[in-house]
């Protein structure tokens, strides 16, 4: 019997429908029909002999098979001992933007209740977190896409940040075949190609450029003045950094042509429509939240957040990323996209949860703050859904953190490398065996169904909890294993709060209905378009926010004179846990590379197809040289997918954001060699 689902990667959440352990497209609006190569491929996960179906337990140095009950009752007992012995925030957990929403939110309550740890961040951290802080500050609340992707296809021009969905989600692209594209990226990507004007600032230097465009917004006459007074506040705050960074000044900084900055301001303020859209090029920064707010005040300037046919928003990257981060797996926050440090919001959560306010954690670390805490404060360390030994910055560091656990227990579906690091591995169903919502990249809610048996020996991420939870001490029904009653928990836990699920139920969603938060009661046809009367800041006005260019945290020198950047390519997911176990993905993309202009690679001594040394002060990977002549001579870039030797993340600087913990994986001092040298 054919199953209509969506797709297990990234947040545009194509349609699928799963049939016989296969997949085909289906329409729906985020896809139109359409799927990339990965959706297509998607099914070979289920049943590659890559899955994990049995429990393993490290045995004198080895994982070995055991039972659930065992394996369960093993990692209670070392929980136990470890919280008796250096308190309860000597355990720490660890979750993922490709979670399901009652995984992420049951997963927080966990957290906070059965271990009473304040120890807990997620993978998102790395993702989205610049973005939603920016989006935060200027319009009070954070919703990665307020309007619909589909009315994007009305816009007369689209500027993209840092964004590459023409590689990343490809079906996107059909949403803006009417539109002037500009394009922001330092590379002559697929989606720079398609653009109307590409520009190529230098890597770090995106903030020089927003302002640079702001400039010229204001000094060629497209401000808008009426939107600027009914619907914003603190320009001129945010204008007197932007007066010192005319394009030409700009110029200096970015290498993007002062008239080419000019020209983007101009096709932006003359189109019918215009977007201005963020990926994690602009944003995964140690000024990745400063460098949003600039784009956001452009946007403002433009005067096109909240307006109908225009607007302001980011492209929200895993297949989560949305809900991920609203549910409270995240170090500082509870559910409904609430602040943990809220009076009103610990009380309105502890009593869903049936707990005292006062016994709840505070705040937490984050992510990279966690990982460096691995082996000192931190003694225990449960992952879900994340590979880190692949996916976090300065991964060298953090295996070496993660080797340092007194008890590493990590839940994945495939033998991931850093399943195959830890102490207890617990394997679970996948996206097609287990029913679950989703949140994607426009805020709206989706129902994935099981559409096939998973295969016997694995549970879900929700019965390992429950399991867990209840040798811990806590009641079984505090911990349910249906997705649905989780759901039904998760929405009184956030009606109320920006992220307000509330109306939202599993039928309205079989039905079919377009849900994008927040749906306040189940008559509340939701809130498609947010912002349009007004943002969500307690005047209803949106803020510019004064922000000013600082530049990467690491710039080149004699040594390592080269920068570094990284990113992903069409065929492969994230960390490449899932799609590196697919025959025509691997095909497609075997091994990692490092792009460089051929004159680079000359003077290093290799050519095209030559394995390199990319070295930066975290340590050295080895790559396959790809000459491009269209690279800018100063940069390397390395698609992060891969392990081993091959990481990305071996090289990349954990400078953090100072309001979102970002690392900074998109920049970095570099230099490149023969391998023997
Ligand atoms: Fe669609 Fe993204 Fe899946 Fe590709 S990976 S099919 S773009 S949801």
């Amino acid at each position: 019997m054919p199953v209509d689902t969506h797709c297990p990667y990234c947040a545009l959440q194509c349609g699928m429908r799963v049939s016989a352990g296969t997949v085909a497209p289906r329409e729906f609006p985020t896809n139109r029909g359409g799927l990339c190569q990965k959706g297509w491929t998607s099914a070979a996960v289920l049943d590659s002999p890559g899955r994990l179906t049995v429990p393993l337990v490290r045995r004198d140095g080895e994982l070995r098979p055991s039972t659930w009950e065992d394996a369960l009752d093993l990692v209670a007992a070392r929980l136990r001992a470890l919280r008796a012995e250096h308190g309860p925030d000597s355990v720490a957990v660890f979750g993922g933007g490709g979670l399901t929403n009652e995984k992420a939110y049951l997963l927080g309550k966990f957290a906070r209740v059965a271990l009473g740890t304040s120890r807990i961040d997620y993978n998102g951290r790395f993702c989205m977190s610049s973005a939603a802080a920016a989006g935060i500050r200027a319009f009070g609340m954070d919703r990665g896409l307020p309007f619909p992707v589909t009315d994007l296809a009305g816009a007369g021009a689209v500027l993209l940040a840092g964004a590459n969905p023409a590689e990343t989600m490809p079906p996107f692209m059909q949403h803006l075949t009417d539109a002037e594209l500009v394009v922001v990226d330092p590379r002559r990507t697929p989606t720079a190609e398609a653009a109307t004007l590409h520009l190529r600032p230098a890597p770090g230097t995106d903030l020089a450029l927003a302002l640079g465009i702001l400039h010229a917004v204001v000094a060629d006459g497209h401000l808008d003045k009426e939107y600027l007074a009914e619907r914003t506040t603190g320009f001129d705050d945010a204008w007197r950094v932007a007066a010192a960074w005319w394009p030409e000044r700009a110029e200096r900084v970015t290498g993007v042509a002062a008239a080419d900055q000019r020209r983007a301001a101009a096709l932006l303020a003359e189109a019918d429509g215009a977007y201005v859209l963020t990926a994690r090029g602009t944003e995964q920064h140690a000024r990745g939240t400063d460098t949003v707010s600039g784009w956001i005040n452009l946007a403002l300037a433009l005067g096109l957040p909240g307006r109908p046919g225009s607007g302001f928003g980011c492209l929200t990257g895993q297949g989560n990323g949305q809900g991920g981060r609203e549910h409270g797996q995240k170090a500082d926050q509870l559910p409904g996209y609430r602040r943990i440090d809220d009076p009103a919001a610990r009380k309105h959560v502890a009593a869903v949860w049936g707990v005292d306010p006062e016994s709840l954690p505070g705040p937490g670390p984050s992510a990279v703050e966690l990982l460096d805490s691995l082996g000192s404060a931190t003694k225990a360390l449960l992952v879900f859904g994340s590979n880190l030994l692949v996916s976090a910055p300065r991964s060298a560091h953090v295996a070496s953190r993660l080797a340092a656990l007194d008890l590493l227990v990590v839940t994945d579906v495939v033998a991931s490398e850093t399943a195959r690091q830890a102490d207890v591995v617990l394997p679970v169903a996948q996206w097609a065996e287990e029913d679950g919502t989703l949140t994607n990249l426009e805020g709206r809610i989706l129902l994935r169904r099981r559409a096939v048996d998973p295969p016997s020996g694995v549970r879900t991420d929700l019965d390992v909890l429950h399991g867990l939870a209840v040798r811990l001490g806590q009641p079984p029904q505090r911990f349910p294993t249906v997705a649905e009653e989780v759901f039904t928990e998760l929405r009184r836990a956030s009606a109320g709060g920006p992220a307000d699920y509330s109306g939202v139920t599993y039928d309205r969603l079989r039905a079919g209905e377009a849900l994008h938060w927040p749906v306040v009661s189940t008559d509340d046809p939701g809130t498609p378009r947010a912002f349009l009367d007004r943002f969500a800041h307690p005047d209803g006005l949106a803020r510019f926010v004064p922000v000013d260019h600082g530049g990467p945290a690491e710039l080149p020198d004699a040594e390592f004179p080269l920068q570094v950047t990284t990113g992903r390519v069409l065929a492969h997911y994230q960390s490449g846990a899932q799609t590196r176990l697919v025959e025509e993905l691997v095909a497609a993309a075997p091994e990692v590379f490092v792009e460089v202009h051929p004159d680079t690679a000359a003077r290093a001594g290799l050519a095209d197809g030559d394995l390199a040394r990319v070295t930066s002060r975290r340590g050295s990977t080895v790559a396959r040289v790809r000459a491009v002549a269209s690279m800018r001579p100063d940069l390397l870039f390395l698609p992060f997918h891969f392990p081993g030797a091959g990481r990305a993340n071996l090289l990349t600087n954990p400078a953090l954001d100072p309001v979102s913990r970002m690392p900074e994986f998109k920049v970095c001092a570099g230099r490149l060699s023969t391998v023997e040298s």
